[in-house]
């Protein structure tokens, strides 16, 4: 292999362009043309569509609920313990063979997915809501994870001589371990469930993977993607349900790992689950939320910290975990910026993804309208209502809203929606910022807007958070160059699309001879 087939200059998927008609007119015939599956979804096992009987329920259009994408089945023990066995009889053979051709085979799957970008642009936009330049980044970002971890293992895969005393041989190698389940959450259905099935696979291990159910048919599409790059097929399998089903998946005998993102409970449960099993001791890799901050100094620019600001709060509805949550502004600027911030909310198209041009979709379903509806009476007790944006009818949609809090350390629970809080900080008041901001556990996220050199590398230093942003957004973290993830309540680590996230999926073995 060429040097640069192994450390490729740093290439990101290819885009659509939303200023581009040609590429418009291809993602409306896409959006025009969809249909979502004729028949409901079962599970993907050996390859197989598994027809298990059980009852059906639909598969939800949240901009739409009158109009459901289609139906699917959820998977019961016996569909966990087929695909199960299907993985581990998979196991040994795709673990043998060489890296290059297990990485050549999801490079194939990113070729696919890349080409047939707008078709998954549209399934996620009915199923997920997800606007569409959402939808760009999302499926440019499953295929860069492709890419990413199929170079990263073939970097990482390599038998290595160490060096030792004369007279004997120190060969070191990594291998996959075993079988994997990967839990995935709907914020990004495409994107967190292919990097989590991708990491697994190219470092030889089989999966298991369980979809949010919110989203089965992104995920259907991909595994069907998947099995026609080359992905052998019991080295992939499908089961769709909510908790009881990952539960059965957690509680297999033969699970080997889990990757995991969603909340902090769950993670906690599975933990625990993984921890009292008989058997080996099965790692755990979690990626859970976070009440993310940003600190804004009166030498900020104000425009720059709107940009940033109406981004990372309410893009994607402010359903991602590294969403701001909490801006804490400088108060002598805080007037002034917090009208330029209400100002650009007013400015946000709310409305259905396939309606073109919206800034801002639904929310994923009636719960977590509900979930914020209780989290805004309880929390506005304590500030001062600065904004609270319209919501369309015909969906779940929550429009963007935004609350000055009395103290810094007022919010202490992630609410997972475009809800912006606000609290204003005097100079000698920084200190209890900090202290605010590291005392909710949490750690994914923080945002400084600073023109002051010596105030931003300081504040960057104390930021409690595995990605610290300074001046820009805080959001939309790119594979290879931010790799992401938090600490503390935020997860385990190690940060997805970086360089050490295969290290976890991994065994190492090292052979000593005498020679
Ligand atoms: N990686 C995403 C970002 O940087 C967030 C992922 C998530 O919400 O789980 O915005």
């Amino acid at each position: 292999r060429t040097p640069e087939r192994i450390y490729p200059l740093r290439r990101n998927s290819k885009g659509l362009e939303l200023g581009h008609q040609p590429h418009i007119d291809v993602l409306r015939g896409e959006m025009d043309r969809f249909r979502g599956p004729r028949e409901p979804l079962n599970a993907i096992i050996n390859g197989v569509d598994h027809r298990f009987v059980g009852e059906t329920q639909p598969i939800l259009n949240p901009s739409r609920l009158d109009q459901p994408v289609g139906e699917w089945r959820a998977s019961g023990k016996a569909e966990v313990d087929a695909a199960m066995a299907a993985a581990k009889a998979a196991f040994p053979d795709w673990n043998a063979r060489p890296v290059a051709e297990r990485a050549d085979i999801l490079r194939h799957f990113a070729d696919l997915m890349e080409e047939q970008m707008p078709h998954l642009i549209a399934v996620i936009a009915h199923e997920a809501g997800r606007t569409i330049d959402d939808g760009i980044a999302e499926v440019r970002e499953a295929v860069d994870f492709c890419r990413y971890y199929a170079n990263r293992a073939e970097e990482l895969m390599v038998t290595q001589e160490l060096p030792g005393p004369v007279g004997e041989s120190n060969m070191y190698h990594l291998e996959g371990r075993g079988v994997w389940g990967a839990i995935s959450p709907w914020n990004f259905p495409l994107a967190i469930f292919v990097g989590q099935v991708v990491a697994a696979l190219v470092t030889g291990n089989t999966v298991v993977a369980k979809p949010a159910p919110q989203t089965p048919y992104i995920a259907w599409r991909a595994v069907e993607l998947m099995l026609e790059a080359g992905v052998p097929s019991g080295a992939i399998s499908l089961v769709l349900g909510a908790g009881e089903t990952g539960a059965a998946l957690v509680g297999h005998k033969d699970i080997s790992g889990v990757v995991f993102t969603g909340s902090v409970p769950t993670a906690k449960a599975i933990n625990r689950t993984l921890a009292e099993k008989d058997g080996p001791i099965v790692p755990l890799i979690a990626e859970t939320g976070g009440i993310n901050a940003m600190v804004v100094d009166s030498s900020a620019l104000p425009e720059q910290v709107t940009d940033a600001v109406i981004a990372s709060a309410f893009r994607s509805a402010g359903q991602r975990c590294s969403a701001l949550r909490l801006l804490y502004v400088q108060d002598d600027v805080a007037d002034d910026m917090i009208k330029m911030i209400k100002g650009a909310a007013e400015a946000l198209a709310i409305g259905a993804p396939m309606d073109f041009g919206m800034d801002v979709g639904p929310l994923i379903d009636k719960d977590a309208c509900e979930r914020l509806e209780t989290h805004w009476k309880e929390i506005t007790q304590h500030g001062k209502v600065v904004y609270e944006g319209k919501s369309p009818v015909g969906g779940t949609f929550f429009a963007p809203r935004i609350v000055e809090l009395d103290a810094p350390d007022r919010l202490q629970a992630e609410a997972f929606g475009p809800i912006l809080h606000i609290c204003r900080w005097k100079s000698k008041d920084l200190d209890k910022v900090m202290a605010a901001a590291r005392g909710t556990g949490f750690g994914l996220t923080f945002g400084i807007h600073s023109r002051i050199e010596g105030q931003k590398q300081a504040l960057a230093e104390m930021a409690p958070a595995g990605n610290v942003y300074i001046n820009r957004n805080q959001v939309g973290a790119i594979v290879g160059v931010q790799p992401f993830g938090g600490h503390g309540l935020s997860g385990t680590g190690p940060k997805a699309g970086g360089p050490l996230y295969l290290t976890r999926f991994v065994e190492e073995k090292h052979v000593c001879e005498d020679t």
